[in-house]
């Protein structure tokens, strides 16, 4: 790997030369900081952070850097959870954080034009006075970058309604290593001129190019919404419900699930009261946009009437009012924190057709139960979207490798299994450090070989985010 473990001084007198004097800096607690993401098992050690404010700066950096064969990674809201944002071997953090501005939003166009840096949240605010949203939700949106969100497609608890990111990005100007500014697909909604090179780069997890700006696509702010939180019995219930919303007589936004182990991190987490007395199996939040007439309220009713009567649905509560809607999301999105809360753990994000969920999640159940006994299995997620987040944490006495080897040596048979499903070793959170040796489970000798045809085509030094998702080899 072409990685330069040391910036010489003629290289970093250009900088001081060249750029603004709060360019580049070396201080140990910033190095820390931007060198490393969510992940926080790979030690940071990037031998500088630059902050660009501008595309011409990004791209008179990335120029020099492939002059002196620097490699550099390209940084967002460092949120990612598959370590793509690591700089672990001396390379340079390119962080987007200054380039956080935003354009007026197009009503009539539903666009909005932002740089790369504007925060997921802001961008929601920025474009809700005008009853738009930038529908791709998820519970990082308060520090992960528009950039970052692009870069790993990223999915949420909207993708059920609204797809993935690819869906709401119009336009994309990306900086290639060599320093070109590319502008790709402008603003246009039909544009049949050949290969789509904007979809290259969403999803590539800064291995291709950096993305600088970017036109989003705007959706209608949803008007009524309620929000739902139900026990079942079991997992198949959940499913079994969820084939019932999908014929509800309403719009559904989110159909998320946790098992009753999630739920009790989650109020020990937060010290927050479970909203049943009893437990149960399994628990779903379900999100609808439904019109407020009497009449709808009545056909609501009547769907819910029903499958209390038919006992699908063991208990459940309807939110009352805004705070009520955020205490019950609270339960859905505090998991992830609540379980690394709890124990240290291992993580995996993996996606199956939704027919197959049931069979695939007792199938893999046994699988733990037999080979793995004593491994603790935490699983919630987009149920809706056939995505399952399994966590396996360390029990209490049991060393750390110990931990690390089991865990390592059941994504094996978890992975084989995900294959035999047709699914998907990374649903959402990309491949990165993390999930590279996983790759191989989900994409075929054939597809790995065009990835690396497309890398060496925009990064023939292999300088940028090198030996994230795959290694040049
Ligand atoms: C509590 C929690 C919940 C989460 N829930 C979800 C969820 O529901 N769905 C989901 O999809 N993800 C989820 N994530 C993961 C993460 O938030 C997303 O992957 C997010 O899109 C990452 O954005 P970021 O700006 O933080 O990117 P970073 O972590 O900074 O970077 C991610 C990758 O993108 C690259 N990158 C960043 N900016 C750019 C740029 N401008 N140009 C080129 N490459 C760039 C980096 O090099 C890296 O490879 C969650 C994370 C946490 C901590």
């Amino acid at each position: 790997m072409n990685v330069s473990q040391h910036l010489n001084d003629g290289f970093l007198r250009e900088v001081s030369a060249k750029f603004p004097s709060d360019f580049l800096t070396q201080d140990p607690h910033e190095l820390e900081t931007y060198g490393k993401d969510w992940t926080k098992v790979y030690a940071p050690k990037p031998s500088a952070v630059v902050f660009p404010r501008t595309t011409e700066e990004v791209s008179r950096f990335l120029k020099l850097c492939f002059q002196n064969d620097i490699a550099v990674v390209p940084s967002g809201g460092r949120t990612g959870l598959a370590g793509g944002a690591v700089a672990a071997k001396g390379e340079v953090v390119l962080s987007l954080t200054r380039m956080n501005r935003m354009g007026p939003v197009d009503p009539m166009s539903q666009i909005v034009r932002v740089q790369a840096g504007a925060v997921t949240e802001a961008v929601h605010r920025h474009c809700e006075p005008h009853g738009l949203t930038w529908p791709v939700d998820f519970a990082s949106k308060g520090s992960s970058h528009i950039g970052g969100n692009i870069s790993t497609n990223a999915g949420g608890v909207k993708v059920i309604h609204y797809g993935m990111t690819r869906n709401w990005v119009l336009g994309l100007q990306v900086v290639t290593m060599q320093g070109d500014i590319l502008e790709l697909n402008g603003a246009l909604e039909k544009n049949n001129t050949g290969v789509d090179l904007r979809q290259l780069f969403i999803g590539s997890e800064g291995t291709l190019g950096i993305v600088t700006e970017a036109t989003l696509k705007l959706a209608r702010l949803p008007e009524h919404l309620d929000v739902f939180f139900f026990a079942v019995k079991e997992f198949k219930d959940v499913l079994t419900l969820f084939l019932e919303a999908r014929k509800g007589p309403f719009t559904l936004q989110a159909y998320e699930c946790l098992l009753h182990n999630c739920l009790e991190a989650v109020v020990w987490n937060l010290g927050v009261k479970s909203p049943f007395n009893d437990k149960h199996g399994a628990y779903v939040l379900m999100e609808v946009e439904r019109p407020t007439t009497p009449e709808a309220q009545g056909r609501l009713d009547e769907w819910l009437g029903s499958l209390f009567e038919r006992g699908l649905i063991q208990d459940g509560t309807l939110a009352q009012s805004p705070r009520e809607a955020k205490e019950l999301w609270m339960l859905r999105e505090a998991v992830a924190e609540s379980l690394t809360r709890k124990a240290f753990l291992h993580k995996n994000d993996i996606a199956l057709p939704v027919a197959e969920l049931n069979t695939f999640l007792d199938a893999m159940m046994n699988v733990f139960a037999t080979k793995y006994p004593g491994l603790d299995v935490y699983v919630f997620g987009h149920i809706g979207d056939g995505n399952l987040h399994v966590n396996t944490l360390k029990p209490e006495g049991m060393d750390r490798e110990e931990f690390l080897t089991r865990a390592h040596a059941a994504d094996e048979d978890l992975f084989e299994l995900v294959r035999s499903h047709q699914g998907s070793v990374s649903a959402e959170h990309g491949i990165g450090l993390l999930k590279k040796d996983a790759l191989k489970y989900s994409r075929t000798p054939e597809e790995l070989s065009i990835f690396k045809a497309m890398k060496r085509a925009l990064d023939p030094k292999n300088l940028l985010n090198p030996g994230k998702v795959f290694d040049l080899t």
